[in-house]
């Protein structure tokens, strides 16, 4: 069964609508967007659908697939889900949905549209993987309540929203690349994204006529936000910043590292790098696509790793195994991919060579004793869409 038929059937009653967003993959520019930075994601062809039904009170109710039950809440006590307004406990993946729906009521709570709805959720999206299964379940309900609130809200709006619900409801404190990935997703191209400003580019891959595949490397080791490590590296790039006398870390450049260097102790100072190396990759990456194409963005994908791995310390064995064994085996670069701890890696690799790639890094975890990774290709895809 599809996942827009896993989510209709959910409902159990007919839908107003069923509206999609997608999961996203980061080509580049990993804890950039937190500092104010770059990133080249873009969006993938796995959705999460969102079956939904205006109701004739002032209650929401969002069930998942990926649940045992549903979770209602009257509209005026989703404030209460907010540990700043009130104590409203419930459970984790709802506070994804009703967040969403939260930030969407918040910017005008008179609007006359809004009504209480049934929303059934679906995907196909992986969680944990660092594919952001998270923007995508953000983006469908957010795309779904927009229409039937009549709300008439732009894509950077709704993922402003999504960002509200998962930094305020949900308590992840997370950047807003996910959303705006997957709001923004154009076929073939990736979405480069001025974290500051918040402006956008859409910069062709070229992957198909340069005769590439991105190889998406799922590890199966679960990565969590909400907890340690992500945390951890903030603070690290809040310190850096702070000691380097700047509003965030986007206003230091390679020149000033050395500077860097002496202001800080050697772990901050690795993690500024890591930094401002990586936002360098990112123009570097759109500059070397848009004159020599995708061919050239290897050795820099590889380097991001590097760097992530050795100055930024988020990555795990596995990560590494599955970067190492794919370049052994003739991928153009490659490189985790997400916040980190777990979930995904990425490798560019030309068509003749994906099954060598995905047999070496199979043999790779199997020999370590790893779980099985989960190894598929993933195209540049649209953002969100009503699908009925
Ligand atoms: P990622 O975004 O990398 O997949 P996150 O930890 O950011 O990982 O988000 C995963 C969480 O999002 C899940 O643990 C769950 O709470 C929520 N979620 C994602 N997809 C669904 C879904 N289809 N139904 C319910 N909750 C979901
Ligand atoms: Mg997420």
């Amino acid at each position: 069964m599809t996942a827009l038929t896993a989510a209709r059937d959910l409902l159990g009653t007919d839908p107003d609508g069923i509206w999609s967003a997608p999961g996203r993959v980061n080509l580049i520019g990993e804890h950039t967007d937190y500092n104010e930075g770059f990133v080249l994601p873009f969006a993938i062809p796995h959705r999460t659908f969102a079956a939904a039904r205006l109701r004739e009170d002032d209650r929401i109710r969002v069930s998942s697939t990926f649940a045992e039950e549903p979770v209602e809440v009257a509209l005026a006590d989703l404030s209460a889900l907010f540990p700043s307004e009130g104590d409203l406990r419930v459970p984790e993946w709802s506070a994804y949905a009703l967040g969403v729906a939260w930030a969407l009521r918040d910017l005008d709570p008179s609007a006359p549209g809004i009504r209480g709805a049934d929303i059934a959720i679906a995907s196909d999206v992986p969680v944990g993987a660092g594919l952001s299964s998270s923007a995508a379940i953000e983006g469908a309900v957010a795309s779904a309540l927009n229409d039937l609130w009549n709300l008439g809200l732009d894509p950077v709006a709704l993922a402003r929203a999504g960002r509200r619900a998962e930094n305020e409801a949900v308590g992840a404190p997370t950047g807003i690349m996910d959303q705006m990935a997957s709001m923004l997703g154009v076929a073939d191209a990736a979405t480069f994204l001025d974290c500051r400003t918040l402006e956008t580019q859409s910069i062709p891959t070229g992957f198909t006529d340069a005769g590439l595949e991105l190889l998406v490397i799922d590890t199966r080791v679960k990565h969590a936000h909400s907890t340690g490590g992500y945390r951890d590296r903030r603070d690290a790039c809040e310190r850096g910043a702070a000691l380097m006398g700047v509003p965030a870390l986007r206003d230091v450049t390679v020149d000033d590292l050395p500077r860097a260097a002496e202001l800080m102790d050697d772990v901050t100072f690795r993690r500024v790098r890591h930094i401002v190396t990586e936002n360098q990759r990112v123009l570097d990456t759109v500059a070397a696509l848009r004159s020599d194409g995708p061919r050239a963005i290897g050795d820099l994908l590889t380097a991001s790793h590097a760097s992530m791995r050795d100055d930024f310390e988020i990555s795990v064995a596995e990560l590494d195994t599955a970067v190492d064994a794919a370049l052994e085996a003739g991928a153009l670069g490659a490189r985790m991919t997400g916040g980190g701890f777990g979930g995904a890696a990425i490798a560019l690799v030309s068509h003749a060579d994906v099954a060598a790639v995905t047999d070496a890094v199979e043999s790779a975890f199997a020999d370590a004793g790893y779980l099985a990774p989960h190894i598929f290709a993933v195209a540049p895809s649209a953002g969100p869409r009503r699908d009925a």
